[in-house]
């Protein structure tokens, strides 16, 4: 269960923004991404209608998200799939558990899936006395540091290769040199291609449903997407139920985004689509393929104000251009969705109370609405959830106060002119280049700096001309 309070944000952030080798970590990675997503759109013919045409597509299946759901059902099962709905995350854990003790399993290999992070299915495998081996190798660099993802693309965004060195030697037993870096992968290589031959059963999520194939597909750069989900006898998939594309043609509106929006390709490596088990003659694949779907409070969002956010691809381009990401990295949040996209889900999905730092996780400059292919409008979803805080009554005894204080003075004209009029003689030790210098104390995660009062009010310089004298 996530849960994130203001102090939990604070400290993390302040923790994060003090760390030299995060920062810079961070500020690399998110500015490849932002350049590669950039020069990536830049190549289609027009990529605001493809925009619009996704947001038409995302929007229009959500209406009728039961129906996909029934079709691909449908057509998942007559392709050989068993498919199985889980209400929450403890469901969708017994399920994947319970699969895997039928098959006496000890070794899962999984591919990267932020569905899984959702529901910690790694722990509930560890604690059935299942090994689950990570095989994406950002994911497995985590998993070798026993941390959680901090970006939804790049769960290792954070490590330095030093730091990834580090790791390795230790798994392999010897020193292995942090500049080398064709050495470290292949070491990567040769240790997980062990796994996957002795693995009982591929744990993946997906990046799209196709209904009307019953297809999952996923997006990969690695390969081993393909060999977690055709080495290993039997094949488990974790999808969200908001993730299906009635049609193929769909699915290629969304492909075609994906991948330029997220890491600034114009396809992934590989596009794997899985419909059914391996069939007769086929000299691989897996003889039994199970796809849950997974609710866990996606259904009660459809409908509801909120539902905008479930038409989410997790690009990861919302994190990317976020300003608040990319000073305190995806850690700080708390929970396994970061960014911008992950202050709104979570809330959503794990309760406001629980996670009340989240929707204030951002200085609301628009930055993700002007990447998201699928035109969410985060900060309208964001300004809501802090509303609702402020409804519900969650905001602290300081913060009611100060908002009261505001209300009042808002009310009262004079009292207005009289407290800015005040402000201009008292800010001007902090006042520099238009911006208010705070000291660290008073904005301990470096978010927006306010603008410093004008010289002269607009009200006072109004009045000059209505009288000629400017
Ligand atoms: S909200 Fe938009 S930009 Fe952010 S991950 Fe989702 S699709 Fe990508």
């Amino acid at each position: 269960m996530s849960s994130v309070s203001f102090k939990d944000f604070r400290t993390s952030a302040a923790r994060a923004i003090a760390d030299v080798r995060l920062q810079s970590a961070i500020d690399g990675a998110t500015l490849t991404f932002r350049t590669g997503r950039v020069k990536a759109l830049a190549d289609l013919p027009d990529v605001d209608g493809l925009r619009d045409q996704l947001k038409a597509i995302r929007s229009a299946t959500l209406a009728r998200l039961a129906d996909h759901l029934e079709m691909f059902e449908q057509q998942a099962r007559a392709a050989g799939s068993h498919v199985y709905w889980a209400r929450d995350a403890a469901e969708a854990n017994r399920f994947v558990l319970d699969i895997a003790q039928q098959h006496g399993a000890k070794l899962a290999v999984k591919s990267k899936s932020m569905a899984t992070e959702e529901i910690h299915l790694n722990a509930e495998l560890q604690n059935a006395g299942i090994t689950p081996v990570e095989t994406d190798l950002g994911e497995w660099i985590i998993q070798l540091a026993g941390e959680p993802p901090s970006h939804i693309i790049g769960p290792a965004l954070h490590k330095t290769r030093e730091q990834v060195a580090e790791l390795f030697s230790r798994e392999v037993g010897r020193t292995l040199p942090p500049d080398d870096i064709p050495m470290l992968t292949a070491e990567a290589r040769r240790l997980l291609r062990e796994q996957f031959l002795a693995a009982d059963i591929g744990i993946s999520g997906a990046n799209i449903g196709v209904a009307e194939t019953g297809s999952v597909v996923l997006v990969t750069n690695e390969g081993n997407g393909r060999l977690v989900t055709s080495a290993p006898p039997v094949h488990i998939a974790i999808m969200g139920i908001e993730k299906i594309a009635p049609t193929w043609d769909d699915a290629a509106v969304w492909l075609a985004l994906l991948a330029r929006s997220s890491t600034g390709q114009p396809m992934s490596c590989y596009t794997t689509a899985i419909t059914g088990p391996a069939r007769d003659g086929d000299p691989d694949g897996p003889r039994e393929v199970y796809i849950v779907l997974l609710d866990n409070g996606r259904a009660d969002l459809v409908g509801s104000d909120y539902d905008e956010i479930l038409q989410c691809i997790r690009c990861g381009a919302c994190l990317n251009a976020c300003p608040v990401y990319q000073e305190v990295g995806g850690h700080s949040y708390g929970v396994p969705y970061s960014g911008p996209v992950g202050a709104v889900l979570m809330p959503l999905l794990y309760g406001l109370a629980e996670n009340e730092a989240l929707p204030h996780a951002s200085s609301l400059c628009g930055a993700c609405l002007d990447v998201c292919p699928a035109r969410i409008d985060l900060p309208r979803l964001l300004l809501k959830l802090r509303a609702e805080e402020v409804r519900e009554h969650m905001l602290t005894p300081q913060e009611r106060l100060l908002e009261n204080a505001v209300a009042f003075v808002l009310r009262h004209p004079r009292l207005y002119r009289a407290l800015t009029g005040l402000g201009r003689i008292f800010q001007r030790p902090l006042a520099r280049g238009g911006l208010l210098r705070l000291p660290r104390r008073l904005n301990p995660a470096g978010e927006r700096q306010l603008p410093a009062l004008a010289k002269r009010s607009f009200r006072s310089m109004w009045n000059e001309i209505k009288d000629g004298q400017l």
